[in-house]
Protein backbone atom coordinates (compact mmCIF):
# COMPACT_ATOMS: atom_id res chain seq x y z
CA UNK A 1 0.00 0.00 0.00
CA UNK A 2 1.57 3.26 -1.54
CA UNK A 3 0.71 6.32 1.25
CA UNK A 4 -0.05 9.07 -1.02
CA UNK A 5 -0.02 11.73 1.57
CA UNK A 6 1.59 15.15 1.25
CA UNK A 7 1.77 17.09 4.46
CA UNK A 8 0.56 20.39 2.22
CA UNK A 9 -2.77 18.70 1.92
CA UNK A 10 -3.29 18.78 5.60
CA UNK A 11 -1.93 22.30 5.94
CA UNK A 12 -5.67 23.80 5.57
CA UNK A 13 -6.38 27.22 5.21
CA UNK A 14 -6.60 29.69 7.97
CA UNK A 15 -3.37 28.15 9.63
CA UNK A 16 -5.35 25.14 10.92
CA UNK A 17 -3.11 22.05 10.73
CA UNK A 18 -3.51 18.47 11.32
CA UNK A 19 -0.49 15.78 11.47
CA UNK A 20 -0.91 12.57 9.63
CA UNK A 21 -0.74 10.91 12.49
CA UNK A 22 -3.87 12.24 14.08
CA UNK A 23 -5.70 11.21 11.16
CA UNK A 24 -4.00 7.46 10.21
CA UNK A 25 -3.43 4.83 12.28
CA UNK A 26 0.17 3.72 11.72
CA UNK A 27 0.25 1.81 8.77
CA UNK A 28 3.64 -0.59 9.40
CA UNK A 29 3.71 -2.23 6.01
CA UNK A 30 3.35 1.07 4.27
CA UNK A 31 5.91 1.19 1.64
CA UNK A 32 8.62 3.24 2.34
CA UNK A 33 9.73 6.46 0.53
CA UNK A 34 13.19 6.69 -0.70
CA UNK A 35 15.51 9.09 -1.00
CA UNK A 36 17.29 9.32 -4.90
CA UNK A 37 18.86 12.70 -5.16
CA UNK A 38 19.73 16.10 -3.10
CA UNK A 39 21.14 18.75 -5.23
CA UNK A 40 21.66 22.41 -4.93
CA UNK A 41 21.61 25.05 -7.72
CA UNK A 42 21.59 29.15 -8.87
CA UNK A 43 18.40 30.53 -10.10
CA UNK A 44 17.82 34.00 -11.56
CA UNK A 45 17.84 37.09 -9.05
CA UNK A 46 20.97 35.42 -7.15
CA UNK A 47 18.49 32.53 -5.55
CA UNK A 48 19.75 28.84 -4.51
CA UNK A 49 17.40 26.20 -5.06
CA UNK A 50 17.45 22.72 -2.99
CA UNK A 51 15.83 20.31 -5.07
CA UNK A 52 15.40 16.46 -2.65
CA UNK A 53 13.96 13.75 -4.86
CA UNK A 54 12.20 10.82 -3.35
CA UNK A 55 10.48 7.64 -5.02
CA UNK A 56 6.79 8.59 -3.44
CA UNK A 57 5.67 12.19 -2.60
CA UNK A 58 6.98 13.11 0.02
CA UNK A 59 4.85 13.95 3.47
CA UNK A 60 7.60 16.51 4.93
CA UNK A 61 8.13 19.81 7.31
CA UNK A 62 10.65 22.63 7.77
CA UNK A 63 12.12 23.87 10.27
CA UNK A 64 15.06 26.48 10.60
CA UNK A 65 17.34 26.21 13.29
CA UNK A 66 20.53 28.46 13.34
CA UNK A 67 22.38 28.59 10.46
CA UNK A 68 20.34 25.47 8.67
CA UNK A 69 17.22 24.57 6.99
CA UNK A 70 16.18 20.84 7.95
CA UNK A 71 13.88 19.07 5.68
CA UNK A 72 12.03 16.02 7.67
CA UNK A 73 10.59 13.62 5.54
CA UNK A 74 8.38 11.14 7.24
CA UNK A 75 8.37 7.06 6.52
CA UNK A 76 12.41 7.45 5.09
CA UNK A 77 15.14 6.27 6.18
CA UNK A 78 18.88 7.85 5.70
CA UNK A 79 20.99 6.72 2.60
CA UNK A 80 24.76 6.94 2.45
CA UNK A 81 25.19 6.30 -1.22
CA UNK A 82 22.70 9.23 -1.94
CA UNK A 83 25.67 12.11 -1.77
CA UNK A 84 24.51 15.71 -2.58
CA UNK A 85 25.45 17.59 -5.55
CA UNK A 86 26.76 21.10 -4.55
CA UNK A 87 26.53 23.35 -6.95
CA UNK A 88 28.86 26.50 -6.04
CA UNK A 89 27.86 30.01 -5.30
CA UNK A 90 24.48 28.82 -3.42
CA UNK A 91 24.09 29.45 -0.31
CA UNK A 92 23.96 25.51 0.80
CA UNK A 93 27.77 24.56 2.11
CA UNK A 94 27.04 20.95 3.24
CA UNK A 95 24.04 18.48 3.27
CA UNK A 96 23.52 15.44 5.76
CA UNK A 97 21.34 13.35 6.30
CA UNK A 98 20.04 12.21 10.25
CA UNK A 99 17.62 9.39 10.88
CA UNK A 100 15.20 10.15 13.56
CA UNK A 101 12.54 7.66 14.64
CA UNK A 102 10.91 6.89 10.88
CA UNK A 103 11.97 10.34 9.93
CA UNK A 104 15.13 11.19 7.73
CA UNK A 105 16.11 15.08 8.51
CA UNK A 106 18.28 16.32 5.48
CA UNK A 107 20.47 18.86 7.17
CA UNK A 108 21.71 21.86 4.90
CA UNK A 109 24.23 24.21 6.62
CA UNK A 110 23.91 27.44 5.29
CA UNK A 111 26.15 30.20 4.75
CA UNK A 112 23.81 33.13 5.37
CA UNK A 113 20.72 32.85 7.70
CA UNK A 114 17.58 32.89 5.84
CA UNK A 115 13.51 33.85 6.35
CA UNK A 116 11.39 31.02 7.10
CA UNK A 117 10.13 30.05 3.45
CA UNK A 118 6.85 31.33 2.32
CA UNK A 119 4.80 28.85 -0.06
CA UNK A 120 5.85 30.34 -3.40
CA UNK A 121 8.87 29.03 -2.48
CA UNK A 122 8.14 25.55 -2.30
CA UNK A 123 7.39 23.30 -5.06
CA UNK A 124 6.50 19.66 -5.54
CA UNK A 125 6.88 18.30 -8.58
CA UNK A 126 5.63 15.18 -9.74
CA UNK A 127 7.53 12.78 -11.70
CA UNK A 128 8.12 13.30 -15.54
CA UNK A 129 11.04 11.45 -17.47
CA UNK A 130 13.89 10.25 -15.52
CA UNK A 131 12.87 12.20 -12.12
CA UNK A 132 11.07 10.40 -9.62
CA UNK A 133 9.25 13.68 -7.22
CA UNK A 134 10.66 16.72 -6.61
CA UNK A 135 10.33 18.72 -3.95
CA UNK A 136 11.92 22.01 -4.91
CA UNK A 137 12.85 25.01 -2.51
CA UNK A 138 14.03 28.53 -3.45
CA UNK A 139 15.45 30.96 -0.97
CA UNK A 140 18.20 33.52 -1.01
CA UNK A 141 19.99 34.96 2.07
CA UNK A 142 17.17 37.32 3.98
CA UNK A 143 17.30 39.42 7.59
CA UNK A 144 16.08 36.05 9.07
CA UNK A 145 13.31 36.66 11.70
CA UNK A 146 14.06 34.49 14.53
CA UNK A 147 12.59 31.33 14.06
CA UNK A 148 11.89 28.32 16.95
CA UNK A 149 13.02 25.03 15.69
CA UNK A 150 11.03 22.53 14.70
CA UNK A 151 8.32 23.97 13.10
CA UNK A 152 6.33 22.75 10.43
CA UNK A 153 5.97 24.83 7.70
CA UNK A 154 2.95 26.50 7.52
CA UNK A 155 1.45 25.90 10.88
CA UNK A 156 0.78 28.99 13.12
CA UNK A 157 3.86 30.73 12.94
CA UNK A 158 3.74 34.44 12.63
CA UNK A 159 4.34 35.47 9.19
CA UNK A 160 7.50 36.88 7.67
CA UNK A 161 7.12 39.85 5.46
CA UNK A 162 6.46 39.03 2.33
CA UNK A 163 9.05 39.36 -0.39
CA UNK A 164 8.05 42.02 -2.94
CA UNK A 165 8.89 41.03 -6.54
CA UNK A 166 11.04 43.60 -8.07
CA UNK A 167 10.25 44.84 -11.12
CA UNK A 168 13.20 46.65 -12.96
CA UNK A 169 11.31 49.19 -15.82
CA UNK A 170 13.80 50.33 -18.60
CA UNK A 171 12.54 53.41 -20.45
CA UNK A 172 14.36 52.87 -24.11
CA UNK A 173 16.81 55.57 -25.65
CA UNK A 174 17.15 59.10 -23.97
CA UNK A 175 19.35 61.78 -24.26
CA UNK A 176 21.27 62.52 -27.07
CA UNK A 177 19.76 59.15 -28.40
CA UNK A 178 15.79 59.95 -29.09
CA UNK A 179 15.36 56.40 -30.71
CA UNK A 180 12.69 56.95 -33.85
CA UNK A 181 10.69 59.93 -34.35
CA UNK A 182 7.23 60.21 -35.57
CA UNK A 183 6.29 61.87 -38.73
CA UNK A 184 4.77 64.75 -36.53
CA UNK A 185 8.03 64.42 -34.58
CA UNK A 186 7.05 62.37 -31.74
CA UNK A 187 10.39 61.04 -30.44
CA UNK A 188 10.35 57.35 -28.79
CA UNK A 189 12.55 58.91 -25.77
CA UNK A 190 9.82 60.67 -24.71
CA UNK A 191 6.67 58.13 -25.25
CA UNK A 192 8.33 55.35 -23.50
CA UNK A 193 9.45 57.45 -20.71
CA UNK A 194 5.93 58.69 -19.72
CA UNK A 195 4.98 55.21 -20.17
CA UNK A 196 7.54 53.78 -18.06
CA UNK A 197 6.61 56.37 -15.36
CA UNK A 198 2.83 55.86 -15.50
CA UNK A 199 4.11 52.08 -15.34
CA UNK A 200 5.74 52.64 -12.19
CA UNK A 201 3.10 53.99 -10.29
CA UNK A 202 0.81 51.52 -11.19
CA UNK A 203 3.08 48.53 -10.00
CA UNK A 204 3.70 50.08 -6.92
CA UNK A 205 0.53 50.60 -5.76
CA UNK A 206 -0.18 46.89 -6.74
CA UNK A 207 2.62 45.91 -4.20
CA UNK A 208 5.43 45.13 -6.52
CA UNK A 209 8.72 46.99 -5.98
CA UNK A 210 10.04 48.91 -8.92
CA UNK A 211 13.45 50.29 -9.96
CA UNK A 212 13.78 52.41 -13.31
CA UNK A 213 16.86 52.32 -15.55
CA UNK A 214 16.39 56.41 -16.84
CA UNK A 215 13.72 58.17 -14.84
CA UNK A 216 14.61 61.53 -17.12
CA UNK A 217 15.78 62.38 -20.29
CA UNK A 218 19.22 60.81 -19.73
CA UNK A 219 21.17 58.78 -22.27
CA UNK A 220 22.05 55.04 -20.39
CA UNK A 221 24.18 52.39 -22.18
CA UNK A 222 22.48 48.94 -23.25
CA UNK A 223 24.82 47.02 -21.02
CA UNK A 224 24.74 49.64 -18.67
CA UNK A 225 20.71 48.87 -18.43
CA UNK A 226 21.05 45.12 -17.91
CA UNK A 227 23.85 45.86 -15.33
CA UNK A 228 21.11 47.66 -13.44
CA UNK A 229 18.20 45.06 -13.53
CA UNK A 230 20.90 42.25 -12.12
CA UNK A 231 22.06 44.76 -9.40
CA UNK A 232 18.67 45.46 -8.13
CA UNK A 233 18.04 41.86 -8.35
CA UNK A 234 15.31 41.97 -10.43
CA UNK A 235 12.56 39.48 -10.92
CA UNK A 236 11.54 40.72 -14.14
CA UNK A 237 12.63 43.31 -16.25
CA UNK A 238 10.57 45.16 -18.78
CA UNK A 239 12.06 47.01 -21.56
CA UNK A 240 9.61 49.83 -23.20
CA UNK A 241 10.09 50.78 -26.86
CA UNK A 242 8.20 52.03 -29.69
CA UNK A 243 8.77 51.10 -33.34
CA UNK A 244 9.30 52.74 -36.81
CA UNK A 245 8.85 50.72 -40.16
CA UNK A 246 9.44 51.85 -43.59
CA UNK A 247 6.04 50.80 -44.49
CA UNK A 248 3.91 53.50 -43.04
CA UNK A 249 0.88 51.40 -42.75
CA UNK A 250 2.52 49.05 -40.55
CA UNK A 251 1.36 49.07 -36.94
CA UNK A 252 0.40 47.53 -34.34
CA UNK A 253 2.37 46.08 -30.66
CA UNK A 254 4.81 43.43 -30.90
CA UNK A 255 7.05 41.50 -28.09
CA UNK A 256 10.44 39.79 -28.40
CA UNK A 257 12.55 37.70 -26.04
CA UNK A 258 16.52 36.96 -25.90
CA UNK A 259 17.49 34.41 -28.60
CA UNK A 260 21.05 34.60 -30.04
CA UNK A 261 19.50 33.65 -33.60
CA UNK A 262 15.94 35.89 -34.62
CA UNK A 263 13.29 34.08 -35.05
CA UNK A 264 12.45 35.87 -38.70
CA UNK A 265 14.11 39.23 -40.90
CA UNK A 266 11.86 41.77 -39.42
CA UNK A 267 13.14 40.74 -35.69
CA UNK A 268 16.36 40.59 -37.05
CA UNK A 269 16.71 44.15 -38.09
CA UNK A 270 14.73 45.49 -34.77
CA UNK A 271 17.53 43.93 -32.55
CA UNK A 272 20.11 45.46 -34.84
CA UNK A 273 18.49 48.90 -35.21
CA UNK A 274 18.01 48.89 -30.99
CA UNK A 275 21.30 47.66 -30.32
CA UNK A 276 22.67 50.56 -32.09
CA UNK A 277 21.75 52.78 -29.77
CA UNK A 278 25.11 52.09 -28.17
CA UNK A 279 26.99 52.92 -31.14
CA UNK A 280 25.98 56.38 -30.43
CA UNK A 281 28.09 56.18 -26.61
CA UNK A 282 31.80 57.05 -27.22
CA UNK A 283 32.99 53.54 -26.05
CA UNK A 284 31.14 52.03 -29.28
CA UNK A 285 30.69 48.48 -28.76
CA UNK A 286 32.90 46.91 -26.17
CA UNK A 287 30.54 46.39 -23.28
CA UNK A 288 28.48 44.37 -25.60
CA UNK A 289 31.04 41.85 -25.20
CA UNK A 290 30.20 41.08 -22.11
CA UNK A 291 27.18 38.48 -21.78
CA UNK A 292 26.50 37.74 -18.19
CA UNK A 293 23.88 35.38 -19.30
CA UNK A 294 26.24 33.59 -21.20
CA UNK A 295 28.00 32.52 -17.44
CA UNK A 296 25.39 30.89 -17.01
CA UNK A 297 24.95 27.22 -17.37
CA UNK A 298 23.27 25.75 -20.28
CA UNK A 299 20.26 24.88 -18.04
CA UNK A 300 19.91 28.31 -16.39
CA UNK A 301 20.64 29.79 -19.16
CA UNK A 302 17.18 27.71 -20.33
CA UNK A 303 15.31 28.84 -17.24
CA UNK A 304 15.30 32.38 -17.70
CA UNK A 305 14.76 32.04 -21.48
CA UNK A 306 11.66 29.71 -20.62
CA UNK A 307 10.38 31.88 -17.84
CA UNK A 308 10.98 35.07 -20.40
CA UNK A 309 8.75 33.19 -23.30
CA UNK A 310 6.10 32.78 -20.66
CA UNK A 311 6.23 36.06 -19.56
CA UNK A 312 6.16 37.44 -23.01
CA UNK A 313 3.28 34.97 -24.36
CA UNK A 314 0.82 36.51 -20.93
CA UNK A 315 2.03 40.11 -21.84
CA UNK A 316 0.98 39.34 -25.67
CA UNK A 317 -2.42 37.85 -24.17
CA UNK A 318 -2.67 41.04 -21.91
CA UNK A 319 -2.66 43.27 -24.86
CA UNK A 320 -4.98 41.54 -26.97
CA UNK A 321 -7.40 41.02 -24.22
CA UNK A 322 -7.19 44.82 -23.27
CA UNK A 323 -7.65 45.33 -26.87
CA UNK A 324 -4.35 46.64 -28.28
CA UNK A 325 -3.49 46.36 -31.72
CA UNK A 326 -1.29 43.35 -32.35
CA UNK A 327 1.25 43.56 -35.71
CA UNK A 328 0.74 41.07 -37.95
CA UNK A 329 2.40 38.08 -37.50
CA UNK A 330 3.43 36.31 -34.21
CA UNK A 331 2.64 38.51 -31.71
CA UNK A 332 6.10 37.00 -29.92
CA UNK A 333 9.65 37.05 -31.60
CA UNK A 334 13.24 36.26 -30.43
CA UNK A 335 16.66 38.46 -31.84
CA UNK A 336 19.92 39.01 -29.74
CA UNK A 337 18.81 42.49 -28.24
CA UNK A 338 21.84 43.41 -25.99
CA UNK A 339 19.87 45.25 -23.38
CA UNK A 340 18.04 41.67 -22.97
CA UNK A 341 21.40 40.02 -21.58
CA UNK A 342 21.25 39.38 -17.96
CA UNK A 343 20.14 36.79 -15.70
CA UNK A 344 16.69 38.67 -15.23
CA UNK A 345 13.80 36.88 -17.41
CA UNK A 346 11.74 39.75 -19.10
CA UNK A 347 11.28 41.47 -22.56
CA UNK A 348 11.12 43.97 -24.99
CA UNK A 349 7.83 45.50 -25.86
CA UNK A 350 7.39 47.37 -28.91
CA UNK A 351 4.58 49.32 -28.06
CA UNK A 352 3.45 50.58 -31.54
CA UNK A 353 4.19 52.17 -34.33
CA UNK A 354 5.55 56.11 -34.20
CA UNK A 355 5.75 55.71 -38.13
CA UNK A 356 2.06 55.09 -38.66
CA UNK A 357 -0.01 58.60 -38.26
CA UNK A 358 -2.95 57.23 -35.87
CA UNK A 359 -0.66 55.47 -33.79
CA UNK A 360 1.30 58.09 -33.73
CA UNK A 361 -1.43 60.30 -32.06
CA UNK A 362 -2.59 57.20 -30.20
CA UNK A 363 1.00 56.64 -28.36
CA UNK A 364 0.49 60.79 -27.44
CA UNK A 365 -2.56 60.53 -26.01
CA UNK A 366 -2.37 59.62 -22.33
CA UNK A 367 -5.39 58.11 -22.49
CA UNK A 368 -4.18 54.86 -24.57
CA UNK A 369 -0.97 55.30 -22.67
CA UNK A 370 -3.00 54.59 -19.85
CA UNK A 371 -4.43 51.61 -21.53
CA UNK A 372 -0.98 49.97 -22.80
CA UNK A 373 0.03 50.59 -18.81
CA UNK A 374 -2.99 48.78 -17.54
CA UNK A 375 -2.38 46.12 -19.69
CA UNK A 376 1.21 45.38 -18.67
CA UNK A 377 0.16 45.44 -14.82
CA UNK A 378 -2.23 42.73 -15.82
CA UNK A 379 0.64 40.94 -17.58
CA UNK A 380 2.87 41.30 -13.80
CA UNK A 381 0.06 40.56 -12.14
CA UNK A 382 -0.64 37.24 -14.31
CA UNK A 383 3.16 36.27 -14.46
CA UNK A 384 3.90 33.22 -12.29
CA UNK A 385 7.36 34.38 -10.29
CA UNK A 386 7.48 30.92 -8.55
CA UNK A 387 7.86 28.34 -11.23
ZN1 LIG B 1 13.64 51.59 -29.30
Amino acid sequence: MKMKISRRRFLGVGGLTFSVAMILPHVAFAARNALRSMRTGVQPGNKTRLVIETSARPSYSLSYPENQLVVDIANMSADASVKPTLASGTLVSAITQTQSGDHLKIIATLRKPISQLQKSQIMLLEPNGDNDYRLVLDFSAGAAQKIADSVAAGANMPKAAATKHVIVIDAGHGGKDPGCIGKNGTREKDIVLSVAKKLRSKLDAAGFKTFMTRSDDTYLKLARRAEIAEQKKGDLFISLHANANPSRAVKGFSIYTLSEKASDEEAKKLAESENAADKIGVDGFTEFERDIRAALSSLQQHAVAEMSEEYANGCARAFRSNKIEAQAGPSVRHAPFAVLRSTVPGALIELGHLSNASEEKLLKSGAHQDKLVAAIVRSVKNYNFDV
